[in-house]
């Protein structure tokens, strides 16, 4: 009488299809729901695939099933991540038939004992979501490590896809948390992308600083060579040799500036300490006119008691040829040195003077000479006052940056007098259409700042979209040829207590993403 091996392994028949029906339950119920590890699709998908690799011989397959389903149960059960790939957790034939390979392939064997996530992104099967957590902190420090520290946007960025991370660790990938993800990751590239720009704009600045530090230095000069060198190194791109390059002929440029420094220092100096060694000078002279004096009082005295006629007369010849001669040295070096002292003080008040206007004149001018539109100074000034205004009675205050499009080509097509006229016909238009309580400064080259009090952001990317659109119907002629502008914007709400530097960072951001999305258009930062 033969006993059925409990496993139905043996050839019995009635063992065998007993075994099978218990294989079966746990497979229907196993199928069932599904735990984070092993998602019901993954389930689904391993049973097939067991299958597909085991559809010739029943009993390879129901030896292959059991551990798989065992597997799942364990996953459900504890909770704790059971790894399907992971050779403790499921015999090397099973991964891999997971694998989509027949166990009798030697390639199977390679890829059963190749590591957990090889075996699984070899059989397209997705991360299990219990790797979601680890993949967002991951992403999270690669975003915190490229975002700028000491920038805050970006800590509060990487802050808020930690908390995401945690998130997803305790409750899952909801959409919702996807969705705050994707808005996280949209910021921070847009932030990156803004970082890039400016990294291109440097590189710039550093061509054109290396450019007119040539131009300024003169020939076979210490300065012309670094300059040149430095050159040669920026026109291959911006990298860290070319910075480096560029950081040490500064280092040496103020090296040298300390040095002439030092020298100029030393001649004014030199030139202080002539005055009083020139009055010096004059008080010796003094003194020695004194002292002929006193010898003129003494020959005197000896001519009165002289005894003979030839010898008072020759001494008095002598004296008194003496005395001219003294008299016409000292007289002329005293005429000398007087009008010299006087001109260095009258030079010296002349400085003076001149120092002080300079000042003046700095901190008085506001007004930017070619477009006639507040300067920077101008624009700060503005600033403070909306501010004071804003303290007494709280507004909002919209900022926007304007940005001339393609105005280095305009400049290159139609030369430097057609870019001044259209700066000109830009700042005359954007004064004439805002309102008389907005202000719009030149804030560099072709850039502009306006501020509007009283509007919120909403609002002033409308009165710049319509400003743009008026400006794009427009045109002003040059060499009797038509020429339109037309430029990009960026507007952001001023928060309260900010440095108008901070605003116009933001609008900064959301100016170059009008210039990246097609340009002539306002974006909000
Ligand atoms: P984008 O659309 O991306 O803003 O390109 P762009 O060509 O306008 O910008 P870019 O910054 O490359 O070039 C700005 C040019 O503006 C370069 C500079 O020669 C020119 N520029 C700056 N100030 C003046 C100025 O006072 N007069 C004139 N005519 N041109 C100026
Ligand atoms: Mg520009
Ligand atoms: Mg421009």
């Amino acid at each position: 009488m033969s006993n059925p091996k409990p496993d139905g392994d043996g050839a019995d028949p009635v063992a065998q299809s007993q075994a099978w029906a218990a294989t079966l339950e746990r497979l229907v119920r196993g199928l069932e729901g599904g735990s984070r590890q092993w998602t019901s699709a993954r389930r689904k998908d391993s049973v097939q695939r067991l299958l597909a690799a085991n559809r010739s011989d029943m009993q390879r397959l129901r030896q292959r099933l059991d551990p798989l389903i065992a597997a799942w149960d364990a996953d459900r059960g504890t909770g704790r991540p059971v790894d399907a790939a992971d050779g403790a957790a499921l015999p090397a034939e099973v991964t891999a038939d997971l694998a989509g390979a027949p166990a009798s392939d030697p390639a199977s064997i390679e890829v059963a004992s190749a590591p957990a996530e090889d075996a699984a992104s070899a059989a397209g099967i997705a991360a299990p979501a219990t790797d979601w957590p680890r993949v967002v902190s991951t992403f999270e420090a690669t975003v915190r490590s490229a975002l700028p520290p000491d920038e805050p946007r970006a800590a509060e960025l990487a802050d808020e896809l930690a908390a995401l991370s945690r998130r997803i660790g305790a409750d899952g990938a909801t959409p919702e948390i996807v969705g705050a993800v994707d808005d996280v990751c949209r910021r921070a590239q847009r932030l990156l992308a803004h970082r890039h720009h400016l990294v291109d704009e440097l590189g710039r600045l550093c061509a054109d600083l290396g450019a007119g530090l040539t131009e300024l230095s003169e020939d076979e000069s210490w300065a012309h060579g670094q300059a040149e060198a430095l050159r040669s190194r920026l026109a291959d791109g911006v990298n860290a040799r070319s910075v480096r390059a560029a950081s040490e002929l500064l280092a040496e440029t103020r090296q040298r500036q300390q040095r002439v420094r030092g020298e100029r220092d030393a001649a004014r100096d030199a030139l202080k300490s002539l005055i009083p060694r020139m009055l010096a000078e004059l008080s010796m002279l003094d003194e020695q006119t004194g002292r002929f004096q006193g010898s003129v009082t003494q020959h005197a005295h000896a001519i009165e008691h002289a005894d003979s006629l030839e010898s008072l007369a020759g001494v008095v010849r002598a004296m008194v040829e003496d005395a001219r001669a003294v008299q016409q040295v000292v007289g002329g070096a005293r005429a000398r040195m007087q009008e010299e002292t006087h001109r260095a003080g009258e030079l010296q008040s002349r400085v003076q003077a001149l120092e002080g206007e300079l000042r003046r004149l700095s901190e008085e001018v506001s007004t930017d000479a070619l477009t006639r539109v507040a300067n920077r100074r101008g624009l700060q000034t503005a600033f403070e006052t909306e501010c004071a205004k804003i303290e007494r009675e709280p507004a909002p205050l919209a900022v926007g940056l304007i940005d001339i499009d393609n105005f280095k080509k305009l400049n290159d097509t139609l030369g430097h007098a057609a870019g001044d006229k259209a700066l000109q016909a830009l700042a005359a238009r954007v004064q004439q259409d805002l309102r008389p309580g907005d202000s719009v400064a030149r804030f560099g080259g072709e850039e502009f700042v306006v501020l509007l009090p009283a509007t919120v952001v909403e609002e002033s990317q409308a009165v710049l979209t319509r400003l743009q659109r008026a400006l794009t119907a427009s045109l002003f002629m040059h060499d009797q040829r038509e020429v339109f502008v037309t430029f990009s914007a960026g507007v952001t709400a001023w928060r309260p207590g900010e440095p108008l530097q901070t605003a116009l960072e933001r609008a900064d951001e959301a100016l170059y993403e009008a210039k990246r999305t097609g340009k002539n258009r306002t974006c909000i930062g």
